[in-house]
């Protein structure tokens, strides 16, 4: 796919205006993190990418076409969810192809791309096993492989990692990263959390009460905040 471009997109709920009018460019192949304290509108946002949500104003473009003019099964955007949203009665291998099997895609092709995934994921050993019985971060890899198998032109993450303890973020941030270097699709990923942010993305875009802040690598953030909350936030010495 080529580029998501956000042209004056905004968002209400009721009265309350959550996203004042923004734009926004996303490359094809860029790892963009939105990064913003609880509650600034990173899921709100992403979800208006995806679809799950319309924009009260604006235009959402996936390839210079109005995203409303194309299903949001349709969009080629595969959001990642944290690993709860497993079903638990499923092995790893039913709950990885499932997408495959409601998109009715026949079962040479599922068995296929479902023992990639899970190479790609280290799942082969763990694929007859249920959820209930891996590792968090094994259940996030099958999150993610069910993400992979429908190979989507982009992958929205929100915060995969936020019920992980502290030393399986590390190891899945970096297994993300990865995974983004081999398969050079597009990534946006939500977070709250600094560190993810400047470590994983190319791109950050620093959110607050619904406002894009500054939109640069982490290193332009670092060495030039545009303001104090970008400074504050990031941790540089503005
Ligand atoms: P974040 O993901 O950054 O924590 P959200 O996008 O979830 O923030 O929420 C942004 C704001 O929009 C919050 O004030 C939240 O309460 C509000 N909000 C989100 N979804 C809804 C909804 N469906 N109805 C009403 N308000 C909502
Ligand atoms: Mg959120």
């Amino acid at each position: 796919m080529g580029q998501i471009q956000l042209n004056q997109v905004s968002k209400s709920f009721g009265p309350v205006e959550v996203i004042p009018p923004l734009d926004l460019t996303i490359e094809d192949g860029e790892f963009v993190v939105f990064v913003g304290p609880s509650g600034c509108g990173k899921s709100t946002l992403l979800r208006l990418i995806a679809g799950l949500e319309d924009v009260s104003g604006g235009h959402v473009l996936i390839d210079g076409r109005d995203a409303t003019e194309i299903v949001p099964a349709k969009r080629g955007l595969a959001m990642v969810f944290q690993s709860y949203a497993l079903y638990p009665h499923m092995s790893v291998r039913k709950n990885i192809a499932f997408p495959l099997r409601m998109a009715g895609l026949d079962k040479a092709e599922q068995d296929k791309r479902v023992t990639q995934a899970a190479e790609v994921l280290n799942l082969t050993d763990y694929l007859e096993r249920r959820p209930g019985q891996l590792s968090g971060g094994q259940r996030q890899r099958v999150a993610i492989g069910r993400a992979i198998v429908r190979e989507p032109a982009a992958f929205l993450f929100d915060e995969p990692l936020s019920n992980l303890d502290a030393a399986l973020r590390v190891g899945m941030r970096l297994e993300i990263s990865e995974l983004h270097k081999r398969l050079k699709t597009t990534m946006i990923y939500v977070t709250h959390d600094q560190v993810e942010a400047m470590t994983m993305a190319d791109k950050i875009v620093v959110l607050q009460a619904g406002v894009i802040e500054q939109v640069g690598s982490p290193l332009e953030l670092y060495q030039r905040p545009r303001n104090t909350f970008v400074a504050g936030f990031i941790g540089s010495p503005k």
